[in-house]
């Protein structure tokens, strides 16, 4: 029988794999498994959602005015070359899509984030992974990686699933060392985990350089995962063509409202970096701990911890067991880490919950 056929590279895409809520057994337990922000919503963002139901029958405005100019205001940008969309997920779909195509090269590291893939794939173009160093980003993989094919390299900065960030210095010289005719995507979603004041300087070549996208999301750190709204920052060239392939409205109403007043709740970003930098220090020296047993805690800067097992307790018995337990964590055979757990720092409770669970299995596999 004749039917439609599906381009060749959309059968080659394994689907994303999102973060379960439930247990097997259907269990509503603790997720640790999507890297959500554990201390909510800003009140007013919840407020400015709610108030959003009075104009339900009306289109959002198109050209996300608020959000734009919110984000200017608060970043130091120019609103015109600001490009949104549902979620930073689809300002990476549309970099993809406006820069690469079939016969066209986009590189990503090893244990880089899935989307990659997919957004390089449904072009039609080749994706091209660079090796790791201990699970961090290495510049010298990606730049051996470039070819004349080459069209848009994606850096999460820090990384998913790793945590890794690469300094300043490190972006500099890969953004130094790519041709011109190469879009460099630095991909920020977790970039107001980052201690302290360090910056990878990302923003500032995105602002300067005429082959730099950086791309931020307000749903980790702003809580806002529910609403969608991601964004990105560019020279103007790179965001006119972005804007031509992008959904007429892709943030909704509520979502650019919330967004603006999550903006406008000062204290906000302070307090979860200090709450989240506290107890990721906490959880992943609990793991150094357990170095006896073969754990290890990647070095993170994010709002989760890649946990290595390299002992008698595997990662899939860990996963297993810590579900058990009441925790779901992310376990990503698909990604090519067998060996490893992502681990969402949740609140305090949970995160300490996680670890003696943990400690627990350790005790059990020895
Ligand atoms: N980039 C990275 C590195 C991520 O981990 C995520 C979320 N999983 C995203 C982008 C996309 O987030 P969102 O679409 O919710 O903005």
């Amino acid at each position: 029988m004749n039917a439609p056929v599906p381009k060749p590279w959309i059968m080659d895409i394994a689907p994303y794999v999102p973060g379960r809520s439930t247990t097997d057994d259907g269990r509503k337990v603790v997720k640790l498994s999507s890297n959500e922000n554990p201390l909510g919503t800003p009140a007013g963002a919840r407020a400015a959602f709610a108030a959003a139901a009075d104009s339900l029958e009306r289109y959002p405005d198109a050209s996300g005015s608020i959000v734009r100019e919110a984000l200017a205001a608060v970043h130091g940008l120019d609103p015109a070359r600001i490009i949104y969309g549902n979620g930073s997920d689809e300002v990476l779909h549309l970099a993809a899509g406006a820069f690469a195509g079939p016969g066209d090269e986009v590189i990503f590291v090893r244990y880089g984030f899935a989307v990659y893939e997919i957004a390089a794939r449904r072009t039609g173009a080749t994706p091209v992974i660079a090796p790791d160093r201990d699970y961090a980003t290495d510049v010298d993989a990606i730049l051996a990686c470039v070819t004349e094919r080459t069209r848009v390299v994606f850096v999460a900065n820090p990384n998913n699933p790793t945590g890794t960030y690469a300094a300043r210095a490190e972006i500099a010289r890969l953004h130094a060392a790519l041709p011109a005719t190469v879009l460099l995507v630095l991909d920020h979603a977790y970039a107001e985990y980052i201690d302290g004041d360090h910056d990878d300087g990302g923003m500032a070549l995105a602002a300067t350089a005429a082959n730099v996208l950086v791309t931020r999301t307000f749903s980790k750190m702003y809580g806002l995962a529910a609403e969608r709204i991601g964004w990105g920052y560019g020279a103007a060239p790179i965001v006119d063509a972005m804007h031509r392939i992008r959904l007429p409205f892709s943030m909704t109403i509520a979502g650019q409202h919330a967004a603006v007043a999550a903006l406008a709740d000062h204290g906000w970003v302070e307090r979860c970096r200090r709450e989240n930098a506290e107890l990721r220090r906490w959880f992943s020296d609990e793991i150094a701990s357990l170095g006896n047993a073969g754990l290890r805690a990647i070095p993170s800067q994010a709002n989760f911890v890649l946990v290595v097992f390299e002992g008698a307790l595997t990662a899939e018995a860990a996963y297993k067991g810590l579900m058990d337990e009441g925790y779901i964590v992310r376990w990503l055979p698909g990604q090519k880490l067998p060996q490893a757990l992502r681990i969402t720092i949740g609140t305090a409770e949970e995160t300490r919950g996680v670890a003696a669970a943990l400690r627990r299995l350790v005790g059990r596999a020895g």
